[in-house]
């Protein structure tokens, strides 16, 4: 039996990551350090035999007992508040987290992999991005904390392939969203959820004409699942390149929840908020055969059914 560790196994991604291991027949070892998971998330795993969990913080020494196939790197706070809340933390566990990592996989034989994002393009002047563009970055910005740490854990992943020969693979997410987003993570797609359906104003940040391009959950695991197998070392776009504006999104929301009083409520600007974002995935297309198969329209009314539970009205 494949032995798995998942690392933020109670965030977003993670937790739904177990959910296919375990799936797909395999020993996964959860770990988080609970900073922005939630034990809740993977609450139904923990009658599972397949399944353990360690409660560690990945920035410190990483041990594991046994011996391991797979590392999949996820623990980071992940959205602007609360990278902007913790940024030291942010920071190492991109950092240190990730050197640890690399040991511990280097030491199992395991492969490993990276999770990466689109930040890495920063606010970027080519447009949709392909893996080729190096990025265009504000590295003493108040998102620098998130997308530097993100830019070092490629480099050191690299380094420890070229010099180690390490088996590494490296995934660039753009924007995914589905159900267990903390519902105050601040981001645009669980804020506008919870406003519309508690029938207050939906925050559009600026005047709402910066695009984002939302891949559901299921979509990415899957190219992740597929990228994991594959034998590609560079990094791999994973998202779906349906690009809207970010007010035609909060109306999208307030359509489909349908409260009368909910509203669009204008808010200034976050500081380097990228304008655009759209991955390329045409690599991810002849490489794995993948393209996401969940349009908005579904991926919106799953999701809603996960808010409508966890939001009180
Ligand atoms: N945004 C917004 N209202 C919110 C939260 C976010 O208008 O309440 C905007 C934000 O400024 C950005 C976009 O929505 O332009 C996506 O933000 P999110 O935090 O979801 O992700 P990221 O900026 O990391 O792509």
């Amino acid at each position: 039996m494949k032995r798995v560790l998942v690392t933020g196994a109670a965030g977003f991604l993670g937790s739904h990551l177990c959910d296919r291991f375990i799936r797909e027949g395999c020993h996964v070892i959860g770990m988080d350090n609970l900073l922005t998971g939630s034990l809740r998330n993977i609450d139904h795993l923990f009658g599972v035999e397949q399944f353990e969990f360690y409660h560690h913080d990945v920035t410190k020494f990483v041990h594991v007992p046994g011996h391991l196939d797979y590392i999949l790197h996820f623990a980071s706070p992940a959205s602007p508040i609360d990278y902007l809340r913790m940024p030291i933390q942010t920071l190492k566990v991109g950092s240190l987290g990730t050197h640890h990592l690399l040991g511990l996989a280097k030491e199992k034989k395991a492969r490993i992999l990276i999770a990466s994002t689109s930040e890495v393009y920063g606010d970027p002047l080519e447009h949709p991005q392909k893996e080729t563009y190096w990025g265009h970055v504000n590295p003493i910005g108040p998102r620098g904390v998130y997308d530097e740490a993100k830019r070092f854990q490629e480099a050191i992943t690299m380094a420890y392939h070229h010099y180690h020969g390490l088996d590494t693979r490296i995934v660039r997410i753009f924007n995914t969203y589905g159900p267990r987003m903390r519902v105050d993570d601040g981001r645009a797609l669980p804020a506008f959820f919870a406003q519309a359906i508690r029938g207050e104003g939906l925050t559009v940040f600026g005047d709402g004409s910066q695009t984002r391009s939302f891949c559901y959950v299921d979509d990415l695991v899957e190219g992740i699942y597929r990228l994991l197998l594959s034998d590609y070392v560079l990094p791999v776009n994973i998202g779906n390149p349906s690009e809207i504006s970010i007010l035609a999104f909060a109306e999208e929301i307030l359509r489909l929840v349908g409260n009368p009083q909910a509203y669009i409520d204008y808010k200034p600007l976050p500081v380097d908020d990228p304008r655009q974002r759209q991955p390329d995935i045409s690599l991810a297309r002849e490489l794995l055969g993948w393209e996401p198969k969940v349009d908005r329209v579904e991926g919106l009314a799953k999701t809603y059914a996960y808010f409508r539970e966890v939001v009180r009205a």
